[in-house]
């Protein structure tokens, strides 16, 4: 049986559209596979579970990953504030929050996010 996908909400840091991530788990880390944007009709359960890697594994982005579907950006960050996740491109030095509006330099790695969902 495969194992149940982990979704949790990527905010577009360029367009502010909201989008769904769809995460694995591979060995340790989380693993990042895909964005899709969310329908501008459709509501997701804002309650959920925090998500964790296990054994000092981190967040990574899997190779199959195509980018934020609105702004096509290669990488994903969570803000340190609002602990959102939203689309970085690894080529800004800075990214700049579309959830609380923070900007700041990225530093460290994720180990930690806030799922959609009762998982
Ligand atoms: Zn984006
Ligand atoms: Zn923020």
């Amino acid at each position: 049986m495969p194992e149940q996908p982990i979704l949790a909400n990527v905010t577009c840091s360029a367009t502010r559209h909201p989008g769904v991530g769809r995460f694995g788990r591979q060995g340790a880390n989380l693993e990042l596979k895909g964005v899709s944007r969310q329908r501008p009709d459709s509501v997701l359960p804002m309650s959920g579970s925090q998500t964790q890697a296990t054994d000092g594994g981190s967040f990574t982005i899997s190779a199959d990953y195509r980018g934020c579907p609105s702004c096509g950006a290669d990488n994903v960050v969570r803000c340190s504030r609002c602990h959102q996740l939203a689309c970085w491109d690894s080529s800004q030095p800075v990214f700049h929050c579309p959830s609380c509006g923070k900007s700041g330099p990225v530093t460290g790695v994720i180990t930690r996010f806030s799922t959609l969902g009762g998982g």
